[in-house]
């Protein structure tokens, strides 16, 4: 349609050119040249709009990600309190070496929630772990207290100190590991809808679970496994513990979940990778609180047995 008015530009400097009293050779003069050739473009450029898509908009919290691809996000945290920094003074090792390698030698992709305190408690670890490429760093507060109480057990953080607990994790684990996490964890997964704020105006984005594995504090491992593999579906995020100390079975019902659910054809993969295969799932709760109260002193009863049972709903794997 518009081809006319296009073809007539260069046509008319053209002619502006030969109308010139001066000599061709002086009047084509390099930048004259250049107009010659490219003055059509922008015009050009006007006609061809390109489609812009709006970015996507950032989740309030992320539980898991709507996908049929059968992905699962194992997600880890490495907690770390002031009492905790103190045990490990004394020498106590919060940290699962056992796990940790046994997820490097499988390849598993997965997303470590570091306290700053635990990067600055053990550095030459954070860095090692930072360092594989197969594993994203998120942020999980620097001394892993309560945005929002009651959260188990744990010392609360007043509202106009929760940034603080974000911005100094995220310089600790800068600071040791090289990596900006871009994800955050609530210490207990307790929040309220100031802190999903903080968090936010923090520039991170707030990651829960779907499944929580029950880890903490869990001395069954087959009970553990159990209750992942009956929980996990494609876009699922599992919660798990690296600190061994207050999560004891961790390192042996991987060793359970991982073949079971890649004999179901999972694929193991960070939190980025889950969420770009999908968009997340979030809370429904307009609320927007999640708190817990205080944990069972004693841990459940041992399962005298485990296995796969088919029921009215298919195979299941259960302990008994
Ligand atoms: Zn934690």
């Amino acid at each position: 349609m518009r081809r006319g008015p296009l073809l007539l530009i260069p046509a008319l400097l053209l002619a502006g050119i030969s109308v010139s009293p001066q000599p061709v050779a002086r009047v084509v003069t390099r930048p004259v040249q250049a107009l010659v050739d490219y003055s059509p473009l922008p015009a050009l450029q006007q006609e061809i709009r390109p489609v812009v898509t709006p970015p996507a908009p950032v989740p309030r919290v992320v539980l898991g990600a709507q996908t049929t691809h059968l992905l699962v996000a194992l997600t880890f945290d490495l907690d770390m309190t002031p009492d905790m920094a103190a045990a490990a003074r004394a020498g106590f090792k919060w940290i699962n070496t056992d796990a940790t390698s046994y997820l490097e030698s499988m390849n598993v992709h997965a997303t470590l929630f570091m306290t700053g305190m635990w990067a600055e408690v053990y550095p030459t670890e954070a860095r090692r772990l930072a360092r594989n490429p197969n594993l994203e760093i998120g942020n999980h507060s620097y001394s892993h207290p309560a945005f929002h109480s009651p959260c188990y057990q744990l010392a609360t953080v007043g509202h106009t100190a929760q940034l603080g607990q974000v911005q100094r994790a995220q310089q600790a684990i800068e600071r040791v590991t090289g990596l900006t996490p871009k994800f955050f964890r609530f210490p207990g997964g307790c929040y309220d809808r100031a802190a999903l704020d903080t968090v936010h105006a923090a520039g991170l984005i707030p990651v829960q679970w779907n499944v929580n594995s029950i880890d903490a504090f869990n001395p069954y491992p087959r009970q553990i496994a159990s209750t992942v593999l009956n929980g996990v579906k494609p876009g699922s995020i599992v919660v798990m513990h690296l600190m061994r100390g207050n999560a004891p079975s961790s390192a042996a019902a991987l060793r359970l979940i991982i073949p079971a659910l890649q004999r179901r054809g999972y694929e193991f993969v960070t939190v980025s990778e889950l969420l770009a295969a999908g968009p997340a799932i979030q809370p429904t709760d307009p609320r927007e609180i999640v708190e817990a109260a205080p944990i069972r002193s004693l841990p459940l009863p041992a399962p005298r047995w485990c296995g796969w049972v088919t029921g009215q709903k298919g195979r299941v794997y259960t302990c008994r």
